[in-house]
């Protein structure tokens, strides 16, 4: 028999728990390789303005093609990578990445890059923002970080230097997934935040009243504090054009696009861009 410190006593280790773990352990070990090896790259989400539903900006997911399980999902690979540290890695690789990518799309384009509150502790983003946007050329404004709730529990202060040295360099630094979790209202008017992301969750309630008067709510406040919002999970007309009409600036989802290719990316923008009268 086991028993954990402190804890319960668990009778036994179930054998499923033990080839979890040696799953888990050989997972890692392939994630180590994985840079080193061409299997990850970043697909890009479309961005657009609820008003006129042009192309804003995208946000740069990262994908994990395992070479024999195929794709893994970042819910997956994040956390264990969070876990293990090499979220620091991995981190580093998607900042000069979506940078590079970024940089060859039109000056009107932000790119969203991901950081997990992990890689604050365990390496110096500041430097390697500064080292992606050197060596991509991408001017810092087009660069937009997306912070989540997890980062100010874990690190308030430290964090909020942060975010304040990444405002110097002249980078945008966003609330991703609010709603969820921790969702205090004291961040919204606390931390230096260009932007807040409502989570997915909210834009699915859209119908029901008490939902409705929260969210308005909520999108209000931040127009009153001066944070740009914009809405993710967005996935029909109807969920758009609500949130627009309230004042959401910009949303994120399924009906404008899933994340794409960056070749994919580049001809969407390439389309946008032509005048109206030489189109088919
Ligand atoms: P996130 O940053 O909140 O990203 C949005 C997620 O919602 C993405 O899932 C996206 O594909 C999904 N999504 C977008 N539109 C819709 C929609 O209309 N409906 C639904 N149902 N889903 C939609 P994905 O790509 O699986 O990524 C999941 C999470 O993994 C991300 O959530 C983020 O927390 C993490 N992640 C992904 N790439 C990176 C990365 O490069 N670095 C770090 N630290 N985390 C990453
Ligand atoms: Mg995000
Ligand atoms: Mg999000
Ligand atoms: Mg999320």
């Amino acid at each position: 028999e086991i028993a954990l410190l402190g804890g319960d006593p668990i009778n036994r280790f179930e054998v499923g728990q033990v080839e979890a773990i040696e799953q888990r352990r050989q997972l890692d070990i392939d994630l180590r390789q994985a840079i080193g090896r061409g299997e990850l790259h970043l697909v890009y989400q479309p961005q657009v303005d609820l008003v006129t539903r042009e192309m804003v900006g995208v946000e740069a997911l990262m994908r994990w093609t395992h070479p024999t399980h195929g794709p893994v999902p970042p819910a997956i690979f994040i956390p264990l990578a969070e876990e293990t540290g090499y979220i620091a890695e991995l981190g580093r690789w998607a900042l000069a990445a979506a940078c590079r990518d970024c940089a060859a799309w039109p000056s009107s384009i932000l790119v969203g890059v991901n950081v997990s509150p992990a890689q604050l502790r365990l390496t110096d983003v500041l430097g390697d923002v500064a080292e992606a946007l050197k060596s991509s050329g991408l001017p810092p404004d087009r660069l937009d970080l997306e912070l989540t709730e997890g980062t100010f529990v874990e690190t308030l202060a430290e964090t909020q230097d942060l975010m304040q040295a990444l405002r110097r360099m002249g980078v945008q630094v966003s609330l991703d997934d609010f709603g969820t979790g921790y969702s205090a209202l004291s961040y919204l008017t606390t931390l230096p935040l260009d932007k807040i992301k409502i989570d997915q969750s909210f834009v699915k309630q859209i119908g029901t009243p008490a939902d409705d008067a929260l969210l308005h709510g909520i999108i209000d406040l931040c127009r009153r504090l001066g944070k740009k919002t914009l809405a993710e999970g967005i996935e029909t007309d109807e969920q758009a054009r609500q949130l627009a009409q309230w004042g959401c600036q910009t949303g994120q989802g399924y009906l404008f696009g899933k994340p794409a290719d960056s070749i994919v990316i580049t001809r969407m923008l390439a389309d946008d861009r032509q005048p109206l009268e030489s189109r088919a």
